[in-house]
C-alpha cells in the first residue's frame, strides 16, 4: 500500500530510517550506513548525542513553548549569548526561526525594513548568484538561481531578484586568466549589475560563502568575497551571506566568512545550529541594522508562531556548547584535511573526476564525461542519483545533487561527515565512496 506521506519521490516510497546511533543509520531494509552526509550537511553531531538529548529532556520537563509576544525563554535567550559572544565581526543580534528558507525570507525582510527605516525605501531590489541555492519558499526560491528548482514557479516568483555568476574557478575562470584577473571580472559584472539596476535601489548582495546544494561545495578564490563587498560598500548595499549549509563550523572555521576577510550585515544560519535535533534556523544581524529598526520603529515586522521555540533553541543550544566545549572546531580542521588527502587519493586521477572541492568537513566531486572538455554526462543518466544509490548499497549516505552550469545540468555529490568523526570514520567513507562511483560509472548505458 503507498504510504500516506508526500515523499519526494511520489513513485516509490524510502526505507524508513528507525534508529540513528553516532555516525550511523540503521533502517527497516535492515542496513546499517554510514551517514557520510548528515542528510543535507545537518547532522553536524552525527545521531543521538547523549548532552544533546538530556537537554532536550530537561527543557521538555520545563517548558515547552511561551509566544513571543509575551515571552522569551531561557533556552533561546542562552543560544543568542552563545552565538554572539564576542560579537563576532559585529553581529549582535539573533532571530531565531525554523528553517533555512525562513531564516532566508527574514534576511531579506530584514534588510527591506532596514532601508525603509533610513529613509530610503527607493532600495527595492537584490543581487544574487546564478548558481545558488537559498531555500525552496517562494522570496528563497526567487533569490536563488538554480533554474531547475525555479522553472515550474517562474511566473509566480518576485522579479526584485537578478543574478550575476559566482566565483566557480574549475569552469569560468579563463584559461590564461589568474585569480586575481578572474576576481577583478567578477567585481566587475557586480558593479555592472548596480549600475543597470540603479545603484541606489540595490538592498543588498546576497550569496553563499561557500556554494552547497547547488555547486557542490565551491569555495571561492581568495579576494573575491573582499571585492564584493567593496562593490556593496560602495554604494551603501548590504552584503548577506547565506551559511545555512557552510556556516556553524562546517568549514572548520565557526563561520564560513572567517575565512574571507570579510564580515556580512546580515548572515543566515541553520543546518548546523541544530545539527538536526530540531527544526531551526535563524539570522545573526549588526549593529548598522538592528540600530536602524530600533531607533525607527522599533519592531522587526516580521514573525512567526515557533519563533525561537524553547525546545529547538535548547537543542541547538546544546549543540554549540558541545562544539565548543569538545574543540570539535579542531577535530573538523583535522578530519577534513584527511578527508580531502583521501578523496584525492582515491578520485583525484579518475577519468569521470572533474573537480575535488571543499573545505573542512564539507567535500564535492563534481563528475564530467571527459576531464579534458569538462563536458557534463548527459543528465538523463542521472548519475549523481546512480551514486546514491551504489553509495546506499555499500554502506553509505553521501548527497547528490544536479547543479547548473549555464543551463546544463552538472553532476556533484557531497560529503558531508559529522564533527565527531575519527579518521577510521574518513577511511570508511572515502572507501565506499570511491567504490560507489567506480560500480554507478560501471553501470552507464555502454552507448553513452
Ligand atoms: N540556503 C542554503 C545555502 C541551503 O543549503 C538550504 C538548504 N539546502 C537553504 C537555504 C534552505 O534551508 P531549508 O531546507 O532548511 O529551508
Amino acid at each position: 500500500m503507498r504510504s500516506h506521506l508526500v515523499q519526494r519521490n511520489l513513485r516509490q516510497d524510502p526505507p524508513l530510517a528507525l534508529r540513528g546511533e553516532g555516525i550511523f543509520l540503521h533502517d527497516s531494509n535492515g542496513k546499517t550506513i554510514i551517514d557520510g552526509s548528515g542528510g543535507a550537511a545537518v547532522a553536524c553531531l552525527g545521531h543521538g548525542h547523549p548532552r544533546v538529548l538530556d537537554a532536550m529532556r530537561a527543557q521538555m520537563d520545563q517548558l515547552t513553548y511561551a509566544h513571543t509576544a509575551l515571552y522569551s525563554c531561557e533556552s533561546a535567550e542562552a543560544l543568542a549569548d552563545l552565538v554572539l559572544e564576542g560579537e563576532p565581526g559585529g553581529l549582535t543580534q539573533l532571530y531565531l526561526c525554523s528553517s533555512g528558507s525562513e531564516a532566508m525570507e527574514a534576511a531579506l525582510k530584514l534588510s527591506r525594513q532596514y532601508f525603509w527605516e533610513i529613509g530610503q525605501p527607493n532600495r527595492q531590489k537584490y543581487i544574487a548568484r546564478r548558481q545558488s541555492y537559498h531555500g525552496n519558499t517562494l522570496g528563497a526560491l526567487a533569490a536563488g538561481g538554480n533554474a531547475m528548482r525555479k522553472a515550474i514557479y517562474q511566473p509566480i516568483l518576485s522579479d526584485a531578484f537578478s543574478h550575476v555568476a559566482p566565483c566557480y574557478a574549475y569552469r569560468d575562470r579563463g584559461p590564461a586568466e589568474s585569480d586575481a584577473d578572474y576576481v577583478a571580472r567578477l567585481a566587475a559584472e557586480l558593479e555592472a549589475e548596480f549600475q543597470r539596476l540603479g545603484p541606489d535601489t540595490v538592498i543588498a548582495f546576497i550569496a553563499e560563502p561557500v556554494v552547497g546544494a547547488t555547486l557542490g561545495c565551491v569555495t571561492a578564490l581568495p579576494g573575491y568575497f573582499q571585492a564584493m563587498r567593496a562593490v556593496c560598500d560602495r554604494h551603501g548595499a548590504l552584503l548577506i551571506l547565506d551559511e545555512v549549509m557552510c556556516g556553524m563550523g562546517r568549514t572548520g572555521t565557526m563561520h564560513a566568512w572567517e575565512q574571507e576577510g570579510v564580515t556580512p550585515d546580515i548572515q543566515v544560519v541553520a543546518k548546523g545550529l541544530g545539527g538536526g535535533y530540531q527544526p531551526i534556523g535563524g539570522i545573526l544581524a549588526n549593529h548598522r541594522v538592528m540600530d536602524a529598526l530600533r531607533d525607527g520603529s522599533g519592531a522587526f515586522m516580521h514573525g512567526h508562531t515557533y519563533q525561537a521555540h524553547p525546545m529547538a533553541a535548547a537543542a541547538a543550544l546544546a549543540v554549540q556548547r558541545v562544539i565548543r566545549e569538545e574543540g570539535l572546531l579542531a577535530n573538523i580542521q583535522a578530519m577534513g584535511a584527511l578527508l580531502e588527502q583521501r578523496l584525492v587519493e582515491r578520485l583525484g586521477n579518475h577519468r569521470h573526476v572533474g573537480d575535488i572541492r571543499g573545505r573542512g568537513l564539507f567535500w564535492a566531486a563534481e563528475f564530467v564525461k571527459d576531464r579534458g572538455s569538462k563536458a557534463p554526462f548527459d543528465p538523463a543518466l542521472k548519475l549523481n542519483d546512480r551514486i546514491k544509490r551504489a553509495a546506499y548499497d555499500n554502506g553509505l549516505a553521501c548527497y547528490p545533487m544536479a547543479g547548473t552550469i549555464d543551463g546544463r545540468l552538472g553532476d556533484h555529490v557531497l560529503l558531508a561527515p559529522p564533527y565527531i568523526a575519527t579518521a577510521q570514520d574518513i577511511d570508511s567513507i572515502v572507501a565506499r565512496f570511491g567504490d560507489a562511483v567506480d560500480t554507478a560509472l560501471a553501470g552507464l548505458p555502454k552507448s553513452r
